[in-house]
């Protein structure tokens, strides 16, 4: 099985990438920009592995897409390449338009174009997994779930450029008979993450005596999930998904996002008693413009339908993720001092 993954240097393509050539054992072509948010030490564990090579590349370049996807004659296309963080969009939406809209645009194109030329078995076979987020379905109130029927309704420029992307993908599989599935999962945290996000963020603060930011009052709700059981979903959906389908991945660990950065401060007061108590640096900040309320996914299809489980609760995620921080200076330090110190992005100017 040879499987072309897009953005496998980030956060969740860098885990997707380490399960598939060091446990499923298929041949992977990781082909990431290198952006700020791509890092090639995150996949030092699988580097050496005779299943694994690396190409530099941009999937808004047509050409250079058609000639890896020539090379290589990928069996399956994961395309995991985004714009992933929303402050970010906020501040700046244009990268966001041109790698996740027109990035998606054009990979599905050359996606088409050399399925198209494929015969009996292979064409048959061939899939193209677009990865996207529960983003696009909007705002939760109090209760319900996302379901895979739920309406799409971004918030955020990111979330918009994510549903757009969708939907193409979506249409190339109605339109061209392209074999699209698409997945839509609820916020990742584990290892290798990079350190603008609201988990690692938080545990490198807590390291460095630093005031831990908690947007608004700290009661908006996210739907945690480890990445490496989104690595293994992803898989799933991939090999044995219906074509043309939707399925939501997430793995039913709400948490308001203060009781997150409190049990993260718990963590550290038991493993560095040193500096406790680590809540004493909890600082509630300005809220994000257009904060979604909360996000809650409905995994009953990928559960029943393919048999995922995930394997981590939020408790034992967690503490694997604050411990991993803690060994893993060497991975996270030079990310702190030469590409993001820990500012606050994303604030609108009056
Ligand atoms: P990330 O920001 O950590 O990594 C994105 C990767 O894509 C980086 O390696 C970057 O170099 C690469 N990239 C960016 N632009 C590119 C381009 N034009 N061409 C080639 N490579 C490019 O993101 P992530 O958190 O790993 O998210 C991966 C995917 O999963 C994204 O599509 C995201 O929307 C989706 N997703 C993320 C979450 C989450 O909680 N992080 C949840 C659900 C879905």
């Amino acid at each position: 099985m040879r499987i072309l993954v897009t953005g496998g240097a980030g956060f969740i393509g860098s885990a997707l990438v380490r399960y598939l050539v060091g446990e499923v054992g298929a041949d992977v072509l990781n082909l990431d920009k290198l952006t700020y948010a791509g890092n090639l030490e995150s996949l030092a564990p699988i580097a050496g592995a005779n299943n694994y090579q690396f190409v530099q590349g941009d999937i808004c370049d047509g050409p250079k897409l058609s000639q890896v996807i020539a090379g290589f004659r990928p069996d399956h296309i994961m395309h995991l390449a985004a714009e992933s963080h929303v402050d970010r969009s906020i501040t700046g939406a244009k990268d966001f338009i041109e790698t996740n809209v027109m990035g998606t645009f054009v990979l599905l194109e050359a996606a088409r174009h050399y399925w198209s030329g494929l015969k009996g078995e292979a064409k048959a076979d061939f899939r193209f997994l677009h990865v996207s987020t529960d983003e696009v379905y909007g705002s939760l109130g109090e209760s319900g779930l996302f379901g895979e029927t739920t309406p799409y309704d971004p918030s955020s420029p990111y979330a918009a450029s994510k549903a757009a992307a969708d939907h193409l993908a979506k249409a190339w599989h109605r339109t061209y008979g392209l074999p699209v599935l698409v997945s839509n999962c609820s916020n990742n945290y584990g290892p290798y993450h990079f350190p603008e996000k609201l988990i690692p963020l938080s545990i490198i603060n807590a390291m460095e005596g630093q005031p831990l930011p908690v947007y608004g009052d700290g009661s908006n709700i996210r739907d945690w999930l480890h990445v490496e059981d989104h690595a293994r979903a992803l898989h799933l959906i991939c090999a044995k998904g219906r074509l043309g389908e939707t399925y939501n991945v997430g793995g039913r660990n709400e948490r308001r996002n203060i009781d997150v950065v409190r049990r993260i401060c718990a963590l550290m007061d038991r493993l560095r008693p040193q500096s406790s108590p680590h809540d004493r640096l909890i600082t509630f900040v300005t809220d994000r413009p257009g904060h979604d309320r909360r996000y809650a996914i409905d995994a009953a299809k990928l559960e029943t339908e393919l048999g995922w489980q995930a394997q981590e609760t939020f408790d034992t995620g967690i503490e694997k993720t604050v411990r991993w921080y803690l060994d893993n200076e060497a991975w996270w330090r030079p990310l702190r001092g030469e590409v993001y110190a820990g500012e606050r992005l994303g604030i609108v100017k009056a």
